[in-house]
């Protein structure tokens, strides 16, 4: 049975009961914004065997929202989330209304992501990662997960969390789960919803680009030419618009320059209309 969570006292309540009746047992939390897909699904999935039990948030978050971008219009569907964490069999659903989790608009305290979110997303996105890194300790600290499961589909924020838990002490094991993807080689997104026809071909590129890059990285090409080949391909599909495609160390987060030799991850950002897609993919230089 699924027990859904609309405030925080609630929450903690709910959770105090279960590990009363279950010492020992591992809660695994995957945090989300609903709009759930099968890329979230797996996160449960992989939650589900490191935990006894799961509990999913469904919380689109402010704060990690700049002005402009598309919090209003963010996808909103919560009966077919429930139906869906229902189907998977989940524990607990936590779904806040903002005026829970941020009374009065938050009293303004905010957690600083470390400095690998000076680039790319969060040089593009200014004050992103405060917002998500302060809504995930909120989280932990509301439902107090052994685990907690975010995708290598938003690979820098992944970097930022782990570099968040260990530098603040959370009592928190973070697992990473690979990229799912369409039949097609789109990584799944919610914001996939808000692409036209045409808008997806194009935004094949992206994954196009990334596969493109690793094939030179196996025929032997340098870091340089690993790059050119990916912008080559979303350079020829001029419906994309390319923020930014880099190498950074997968561990260190920091750009990579030509001489590097061993693995990278490629991050892709590029926008397709008014859609900003997100892709990445670790290739080996000069193996
Ligand atoms: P979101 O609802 O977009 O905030 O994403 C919630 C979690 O799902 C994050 O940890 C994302 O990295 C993860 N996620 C989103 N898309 C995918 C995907 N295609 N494959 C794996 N994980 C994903």
């Amino acid at each position: 049975m699924t027990t859904i969570l609309r405030g925080i006292d609630e929450a903690r309540a709910a959770l105090a009961a279960w590990r009363a009746s279950r010492p020992g047992a591992r809660l695994g939390l995957v945090p989300t914004m609903g709009a759930l897909h099968a890329g979230h699904l797996s996160l449960v999935e992989r939650a589900r065997h490191g935990a006894e039990a799961v509990a999913v948030s469904i919380f689109v978050n402010p704060l990690q929202f700049g002005p402009g971008e598309d919090f209003d219009r963010y996808p909103r569907t919560f009966p077919d989330d429930l139906a869906k964490l229902q189907a998977a069999g989940v524990e607990f659903v936590f779904a806040p209304e903002a005026s829970e989790l941020y009374p009065a608009g938050g009293g303004g305290t905010r957690v600083q992501a470390g400095p690998a979110a000076a680039i790319l997303e969060g040089a593009l996105r200014p004050g992103h990662f405060d917002g998500v890194l302060t809504v995930v300790a909120k989280l932990f600290h509301i439902l107090s997960p052994q685990l907690a499961v975010f995708g290598q589909k938003d690979a820098q924020q992944l970097h930022l969390i782990r570099s968040f838990v260990r530098d603040l002490d959370e009592p928190v094991e973070v697992v990473a789960a690979p990229i799912r993807r369409d039949a097609d080689g789109l990584a799944l997104s919610s914001r996939n919803a808000y692409l036209s026809d045409q808008e997806r071909r194009a935004a094949l590129a992206i994954p196009g680009a990334l596969a493109d890059a690793a094939a030179a990285a196996e025929r032997g090409a340098d870091l340089a030419g690993v790059l050119t080949a990916a912008e080559q391909r979303i350079g020829a599909e001029p419906a994309l618009r390319l923020d930014y495609l880099t190498a950074v160390g997968p561990d260190s987060f920091r750009i990579l320059g030509g001489e590097h030799r061993g693995p990278a991850l490629l991050l892709a950002a590029a926008r397709a209309g008014a859609t900003r897609l997100i892709d990445n993919r670790t290739v080996v230089v000069g193996a």
